[in-house]
């Protein structure tokens, strides 16, 4: 389906769900060349589990992907970064990325990608395959979510926060909100002020421990479906913040150990929580990947930096509508720079 079919059927339901002016969508209409729409996700969940912080329902994110078949040319990344070598065509193409490898990718993401055909590239935090490992971000959501709702005030380190609880959002807010500021620390830091927070505030960890994919179900998916891998740090740190040498050996650790495992040539990174600098892109480089995905905001061109991979975050986009509203937008910012 060429760009001018896929965003005229997305201009229809823009209309049909919004009412939206499709003065923007027009506009857009007048490129000439093949683009590539990165979406990202993290978790998918039955909602009656809880859909956790990072979480898609899996009937949202089966909506998701339907939407993406029917509208665009959905292929794995690695293809999709082909196709706009090749420059000689006016699709818009796009690709599902699924970062850090919880077990729920395979449990309830994999049958929906299997069902529609629908190839996606899950990145890895190789040290915790195989593990029952909490990621800090989800301790987090985890002591905001004991709190009844109100007035509440919590300690972060030298932080004193005040906040008025609510629902699930505002509380996804809250987490967003004591997450960036624990991501600016080092390891050890984060894991004494998490150690902290749990022994004052967390009255049950009501999410329990989150699982991640073993290997038996990567190399099913590797082998079976659509699926591909790349390679998301062994530790899932702030690269900004370590040596050179920790750097390199957190890229390279990633790599060869799925390399190994799976037997395929792993070409692919993703920045944990999108953070990267110059330095640290030119060690992705060294490292041997051929591209890295980012979390700058907007769609991907030809002469777009293949080591800062422009994406959409999709995960927590609740209606088909509004992703398509989401895409309309974004597909003016191709050359932006916002988010990281
Ligand atoms: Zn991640």
């Amino acid at each position: 389906m060429g760009i001018k079919t896929g965003l005229k059927n997305i201009a229809k339901d823009l209309f049909y769900y919004s009412g939206m002016s499709g003065v923007l969508l027009r506009l857009s209409l007048s490129r000439r060349y093949p683009r590539l729409l990165v979406l990202t996700y993290h978790r998918v969940s039955r909602a009656s589990n809880g859909c956790g912080y990072l979480g898609v329902p899996v009937g949202v994110f089966e909506r998701h992907v339907r939407f993406l078949r029917d509208h665009f040319k959905v292929v794995s990344l690695q293809d999709g970064l082909e196709r706009l070598d090749k420059g000689k065509d006016k699709e818009m193409y796009t690709t599902i990325n699924l970062d850090d490898g919880y077990m729920d990718n395979y449990l309830y993401a994999y049958p929906v990608l299997k069902k529609y055909n629908v190839p996606a590239t899950i990145f890895l935090a190789t040290d915790f395959i195989g593990e029952e490992h909490i990621f800090w971000w989800d301790k987090v959501f985890s002591i905001v979510s004991s709190f009844a709702p109100g007035p509440i005030k919590i300690e972060v380190g030298s932080e004193n926060l005040s906040f008025d609880l609510d629902g699930i959002p505002k509380r996804k807010q809250v987490s967003d909100y004591i997450n960036s500021i624990l991501v600016t620390k080092e390891d050890a830091i984060v894991s004494s002020l998490i150690e902290g927070m749990e022994e004052k505030y967390l009255i049950s960890n009501k999410t329990g421990p989150a699982a991640m994919l073993g290997w038996r179900h990567i190399n099913e998916m590797a082998n079976n479906g659509p699926i591909s891998f790349g390679a998301h740090t062994r530790t899932h740190r702030n690269l900004s913040l370590l040596k050179d040498d920790e750097v390199l050996d957190e890229l390279a650790g990633s790599k060869k150990e799925i390399e190994k495992r799976i037997g395929r040539e792993v070409k692919g990174f993703s920045y944990p929580f999108g953070v990267y600098d110059e330095r640290v892109k030119r060690l992705v480089m060294e490292a041997g990947f051929k591209y890295a995905r980012s979390t700058i905001k907007g769609l991907n061109q030809r002469d777009t930096d293949r080591f800062l991979l422009r994406s959409i975050g999709a995960g927590s986009i609740p209606k088909e509508s509004f992703l398509a509203a989401r895409i309309s937008v974004n597909s003016f910012k191709e050359q932006g720079c916002e988010g990281a």
